[in-house]
């Protein structure tokens, strides 16, 4: 199940070796990662090079988030920017520098764009002009963010044509920089959603999200706000429920809310006590088993929420598949996957709606397999693309209680799901991404947790992909 070329890859000696064969063998670079509980100062004097194009409004909610998660910041030439960040570097003791003053021998870990002012297709040209010199500084593992606009359907068709445009741009930078173990996303923020931009652009630009790139995220001011959110332990006092913690995914992600502070509700089949209890001693939480696909699952687990007072945050993450070409599937293996990957989720989240606390968070659990389509995979696809339509319905019904509900759809990622896959189909799934390589069960937990957090209340209803920027999919 290991990675051959990222093993080559972390041993210097092979990776020279490999390189002087002149081997057509992409070799992966070794992602830096963040892990254990969100520190004060991700970005601790950490070289981000900032542009912004003309008329550019983000750039206030820009210069504090970067000042204040301990940034060394250095402004391309603007008048704007420069007023922008005076006020904040002073705050936070961050002043930004000029462009010039960043040596030639020191790498940029971020390189950010705020590309909201761009109106016309002859100002895409400022995409050129600010990245074409600064791509070949970008550190390994770095990070490209690009900042647009979120438009309603007044907007001007060219003004409309060029917001879109970024996405492609950065889709393709995703794929430029990958090789070096960068990424590369755009956030579109929509009109009064601007103070909601600062802790997505911090996720963006920390190690936490190694192996999200080529994903817009949009930021807006739909779900109520519920107060000035906590960028550390921001979960603590918060209850969380996670479905399908005895492994994977949902291991990884119990570990890392119980890091931000949450009490951890476990659950797994019964058949898996035992791992699930070790998991939910080592966290200080609380195993619940449950096998969801039983009759009083829903009432069982509103029992457990009830007991603990209500729930703050709930991630949807148990799922199976059942592979078999729809010619040769039985409905057993139709029944069960959809069941579980789908239908368990919509009971579940009614019978626990009343336990869960305003300002509360679910996260579900899609595919990219479901996004893209896949042979062998037409029950699990059909569920895992029904999880898209069913987070973008209940927050829209959640959203004045500031409920927010999201899916993460994550692409090749190492777990034992994917260990089944036979041998040659998934080493292509691993290096079918910009990065090279599959994703790690803690990545994606990363990206489940920061959409668990009070930071994330600028997205709803959306589903973000965990995959490196993999080449398939939508
Ligand atoms: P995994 O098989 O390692 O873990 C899934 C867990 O869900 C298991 O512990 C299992 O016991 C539990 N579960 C299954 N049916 C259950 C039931 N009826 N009741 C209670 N618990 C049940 O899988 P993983 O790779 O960690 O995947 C987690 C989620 O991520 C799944 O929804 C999966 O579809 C999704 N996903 C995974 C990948 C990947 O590459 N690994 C890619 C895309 C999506």
């Amino acid at each position: 199940m290991s990675d051959f070329l990222l093993e080559i890859s972390r041993n210097a000696s092979a990776r020279r070796f490999v390189r002087a064969l002149g081997l057509p063998l992409p070799l992966p670079e070794n992602l830096a990662r963040g892990a254990g509980a969100w520190e004060a100062l991700p970005l601790a004097d950490r070289a981000v090079v900032v542009g912004a194009s003309e008329r550019a409004e983000l750039a206030s909610p820009l210069a504090t988030c970067l000042a204040s998660a301990g940034a060394d910041p250095f402004l391309a030439p603007s008048e704007a920017l420069a007023g922008a960040f005076r006020a904040p570097g002073e705050t936070f003791g961050r002043p930004a520098h000029a462009l010039d003053a960043l040596a030639d021998s020191r790498k940029a870990h971020g390189l950010v764009f705020d590309a909201s002012g761009l109106e016309r297709v002859a100002e895409l040209e400022q995409l050129h002009a600010f990245f074409h010199p600064l791509l070949g500084r970008l550190a390994r593992s770095g990070r490209v963010v690009v900042l647009g606009r979120e438009l309603d359907a007044s907007a001007s068709p060219e003004r409309a044509a060029v917001q879109a445009a970024l996405e492609g741009f950065v889709r393709s930078v995703a794929k430029e920089v990958g090789r070096g173990g960068a990424t590369a996303n755009l956030v579109r923020v929509a009109r009064g959603a601007e103070s909601r931009l600062g802790p997505v652009v911090r996720f963006l630009l920390s190690q936490r999200s190694a192996f999200v790139s080529a994903q817009p995220l949009v930021v807006t001011a739909r779900a109520r706000s519920v107060g000035e959110p906590a960028l550390v332990r921001s979960l603590d006092r918060k209850i969380a429920l996670v479905t399908g913690a005895a492994r994977g995914i949902g291991a990884a992600t119990a570990r890392q809310l119980a890091a931000e502070g949450a009490t951890v509700l476990c659950l797994d089949r019964p058949g898996d006590d035992a791992l699930l209890s070790q998991l939910a001693r080592a966290i200080g939480g609380v195993a619940l088993l449950v096998d969801l696909t039983a009759d009083d699952a829903p009432a069982r687990i509103a029992e457990a929420l009830a007991a603990h007072g209500g729930v703050d945050v709930v991630v949807h993450n148990a799922g199976i598949t059942r592979d078999k070409t729809l010619a040769r599937m039985s409905v057993e293996q139709w029944r069960v996957a959809v069941d579980v990957n789908l239908g368990a989720v919509v009971r579940a989240t009614a019978a626990l709606e009343p336990q869960l606390r305003d300002g509360g968070r679910i996260v579900c659990l899609s595919s990219v397999a479901g996004l893209a389509g896949n042979v062998g995979q037409s029950n699990y696809a059909a569920s895992k693309a029904g999880i898209v339509g069913f987070v973008r319905a209940e927050a829209e019904r959640l959203a004045d209680r500031g409920v927010t509900v999201n899916a993460i759809a994550p692409g090749f990622i190492e777990t034992r799901l994917t260990a089944a896959i036979p041998v040659t189909i998934r080493e292509a799934g691993r290096r079918l991404s910009a990065l090279a390589q599959g994703g790690q069960p803690d990545d994606v937990a990363q990206a489940i947790t920061f959409l668990a957090t009070p930071g994330a209340q600028g997205i709803t209803g959306r589903t973000l992909r965990v995959c490196g920027g993999a080449l398939i999919g939508a």
